[in-house]
């Protein structure tokens, strides 16, 4: 073997991974090349006019779209290249590891309406492509069936974020405009996690924000149990902690009530919260998780409310 091809991750922990494995690939003798695939643009190539990483999303998102063309959409193509993957090692010529070998229990996707798969993201493209013009509408009304419920495609790779920008470039109006907005979040969050790694590793964007006295002991513990729970006694709040525990979905527009309730309300530190979603939410996406809840605490780039930032 000459080399090892693998896409690109830029969370903490993936990029420690990756070092790892370039070293003990290197001690072998082998290259390892990673290449750019879950997003449109890598973290260096849509900058300020100073070359600096942006840390707002309107100025993110308006050089993003004023950049993007055909070229960058075009898909990556498979079918050509596969027959020239080195074959399987000896190990594993007759199967290959189970998922419980490798740490991971079985559970049943089509009991969550999740259909799995690239087949089961196509099923769902198809389906939202016939609302998409109605997004701006729908999206604030979590009772509706909106937004695309994408997003758990997106995180294990089975739709391609080319795939999907194309197809919103393919309608006119402000429902396919909104939406791409949206996916323009999702590479805002991901060039802010690259950029300003600390956001990864607990910290808050503004640095002055982690001096916040958050509610602590006994209180905080019956407090983000009760949220966790759903039982706060605030109707909306506990429905959108419901949809979390029995779907392990929530609605964006629960996100961020839920999340703003925590930290605004009840006084808990954002970071439980983060981390109790990333237990919970299948399409659990370190960058964008990370940057909803900056943005509800108001600890992050671009947070809410305030002058300057963004609408969204
Ligand atoms: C506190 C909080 C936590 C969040 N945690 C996550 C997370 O772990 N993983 C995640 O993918 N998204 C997260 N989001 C963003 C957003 O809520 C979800 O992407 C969206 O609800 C997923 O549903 P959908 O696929 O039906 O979205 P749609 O409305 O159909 O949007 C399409 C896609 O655009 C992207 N997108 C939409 N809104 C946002 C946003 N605000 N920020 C970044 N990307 C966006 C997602 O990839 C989404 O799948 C979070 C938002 C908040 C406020």
């Amino acid at each position: 073997m000459q080399a090892v091809f693998a896409n690109a991750d830029d969370e903490p922990a993936a990029l420690e991974r990756d070092a790892q494995v370039r070293q003990r690939l290197a001690a072998a003798g082998i290259a390892l090349h990673t290449f750019k695939d879950s997003t449109v643009f890598a973290r260096d190539e849509v900058l300020t006019q100073a070359g600096k990483p942006y840390s707002v999303f309107t100025p993110y998102s308006r050089s993003w779209l004023a950049r993007v063309d055909e070229e960058d959409l075009r898909p990556h193509e498979v079918e050509p290249w596969a027959a020239r993957l080195a074959a399987r090692p000896e190990a594993f010529a007759s199967e290959l590891p189970s998922l419980e070998a490798l740490g991971f229990e079985r559970t049943n996707l089509r009991a969550l309406q999740i259909a799995p798969g690239t087949a089961g993201a196509m099923e769902l493209l198809q389906s939202f492509d016939s609302r998409m013009d109605r997004y701006d509408a729908l999206r604030d009304f979590p009772a509706v069936k909106g937004p695309s419920y994408l997003g758990v495609h997106l995180r294990f790779g089975t739709v391609s974020i080319r795939h999907l920008v194309a197809q919103a470039r393919r309608h006119a109006g402000s429902g396919a405009a909104t939406w791409l907005k949206e996916l323009v979040w999702r590479e805002f969050y991901f060039q802010v996690l690259a950029n300003f790694p600390q956001v990864g590793r607990g910290k808050s964007f503004r640095p002055e924000y982690d001096r916040i006295a958050w509610v602590q002991g006994d209180v905080a513990e019956e407090r983000l149990a009760a949220w966790c729970e759903g039982r706060t006694g605030y109707p909306l709040v506990d429905a959108a902690m419901a949809q979390l525990n029995t779907t392990g979905y929530m609605h964006n527009r629960l996100r961020m009530v839920a999340a703003s309730f925590l930290c605004k309300d009840l006084g808990i530190d954002w970071r439980l919260g983060e981390r109790y979603f990333a237990l919970k939410l299948n399409d659990y996406e370190l960058a964008s998780n990370n940057g909803g809840w900056q943005w509800a605490s108001s600890s992050g780039c671009d947070a809410q409310p305030g002058s300057g930032s963004s609408i969204r």
